[in-house]
């Protein structure tokens, strides 16, 4: 069988890199689509904000429509984390502002 380029379906020889119509990377391993490795992707997503943006593209560049919905949960979940850690961040400086505040008060009420 011989191969074919995934993006302009022109046929391919075995040993080319590159396709030599459209440019392809011939030879970029495929994103793993298992379920323990999507599941490991989302909580990678969650726990290292930045590097879920990167997975999630490297999965939606992916021709399958599973790899991509993989892609959009990892941006989904990213994004979702970064917002709930900046409102933790932001309520935590708040709360120290509070409480300093409370403190200054009390040292000049004496
Ligand atoms: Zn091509």
């Amino acid at each position: 069988m011989e191969p074919i380029c995934p993006v302009c379906h022109v046929m391919v020889r075995p040993t080319d890199f590159f396709c030599y119509n459209c440019g392809k990377n011939l030879h970029e391993k495929p994103m793993e689509t298992t379920k323990f490795m999507e599941y490991l992707y989302y909580a990678g997503s969650l726990l290292l904000p930045p590097l879920g943006l990167w997975w999630g593209w490297k999965y939606l560049k992916q021709t399958d429509e599973h790899s991509k919905r993989i892609g959009w949960i990892c941006i989904i979940l990213t994004v979702v984390s970064s917002i709930v850690v900046t409102m933790w961040t932001v309520q935590l400086f708040q709360n120290i502002n509070t409480q300093v505040n409370q403190q200054l008060q009390g040292i000049q009420g004496l």
